[in-house]
């Protein structure tokens, strides 16, 4: 199926074979014309007057080692919004294919779809915010190549049940993206990474830049099928990650305790912030979130944006008619959770 799907022109593309993808080894490198004689600037050893891995080798089996899942199964990006404009690219001509995304939901799904000339099926979630099958197959086209699933879904904060993604997976003629960026925030089972190796088309976005904290150094990676990964290692930017990039992940990836210590700190807060915020008289309806935000429906959204605006505090706002009066607050500090809260429920 993965054949099928992916761009023709790709499948006989020659890509750049960079001066370091075929030698890794050597006494001298004298084959990128980079400077020899270091760089004006350091980072914690890492060669920065060399070109880093083009494939990412010890970043990508470190992953592999965390995630259970083969190295020739992850490619890593520039953030996961580099991994979602390289699969477009993948698989969607442009004019002719289209993507479908389950609103609503995360904007660079579409923004990636329209900067690539690639239509975007927008089909809504049900009444509470899941799949909903019937809606989803009469809507998908024959054009249809990518499907992308959010779960736990921003703005909503809600997984999605499993079984579902599953029966897309078997049903449809796509590819079955699941972006997991909040994944480490949920409370139940969610994950499906090690169910890559039973669906062929089922991709699993990750991230560094929620739960890991490191937003700032642009890491993202997908699980998929080796097919899938070593296409996008072809089409890919040669040196898309850099090297104190990897430096830091690879770094980060030994600090689990800091992953846990804060998983755990923002789920006790998420569920504080969420107490308060349903006490609050303008507040009509919080929405349960297994993420590090959650979706708050108010009397007057717009004047409580403005409000907090006013003094300093800026949350998100969402439009789409479906989320009318409703902002997006993310989990902050203890003392941030606090200042937000006592500023709401000080109406003057
Ligand atoms: C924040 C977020 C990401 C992260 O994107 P990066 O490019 O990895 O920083 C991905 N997907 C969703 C739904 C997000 O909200």
């Amino acid at each position: 199926m993965i054949e099928n799907l992916i761009r023709s022109h790709l499948k006989a593309f020659q890509p750049y074979a960079s001066a370091r993808s075929e030698v890794q080894q050597a006494q001298i490198f004298l084959d990128a014309n980079e400077l020899p004689l270091g760089s004006p600037v350091t980072f914690d050893g890492v060669p920065l007057n060399r070109y880093p891995d083009p494939f990412q080798c010890e970043l990508r089996k470190k992953l592999s080692a965390r995630l259970d899942v083969p190295a020739d199964m992850i490619f890593t990006g520039v953030g996961s919004d580099e991994v979602i404009d390289l699969l477009i690219r993948l698989f969607c001509e442009p004019a002719r294919d289209s993507i479908a995304v389950l609103e609503p939901t995360y904007g660079v799904y579409r923004v990636a779809a329209n900067v690539n000339a690639v239509e975007v099926i927008s089909i809504e979630l049900d009444e509470n915010f899941q799949l909903d099958l019937v809606r989803i197959s009469k809507s998908i086209k024959s054009t249809t190549k990518l499907v992308f699933l959010c779960s736990p879904n921003n703005p909503t904060g809600n997984l999605l049940r499993r079984e579902d993604v599953f029966t897309l997976c078997k049903e449809l003629h796509a590819i079955v993206i699941v972006d997991e960026a909040y994944i480490e925030f949920a409370d139940a089972l969610g994950d499906i990474t090690n169910e890559v190796e039973r669906h062929d088309n089922l991709v699993v976005l990750r991230t560094l830049s929620k739960a890991w904290g490191l937003a700032g150094i642009r890491l993202g990676y997908c699980i998929a099928h080796p097919r899938v990964v070593s296409y996008l290692l072809r089409i890919k930017a040669p040196y898309n990650v850099n090297a104190v990039t990897s430096h830091m992940a690879l770094d980060a990836l030994e600090k689990p305790e800091f992953l846990a210590s804060s998983i755990c700190l923002i789920k006790r807060e998420r569920t504080r912030l969420i107490t308060a915020l349903k006490n609050l008289p303008d507040v009509v309806h919080v929405y349960p979130s297994d993420a590090n935000f959650a979706l708050v429906e108010f009397k007057d959204a717009h004047a409580v944006y403005e409000r907090l605006a006013r003094k300093g505090i800026i949350v998100r706002r969402r439009s789409e008619q479906r989320l009318t009066n409703c902002l997006r607050v993310t989990v902050g500090t203890p003392s941030e959770n606090d200042l937000l809260i006592t500023t709401l429920a000080d109406r003057t």
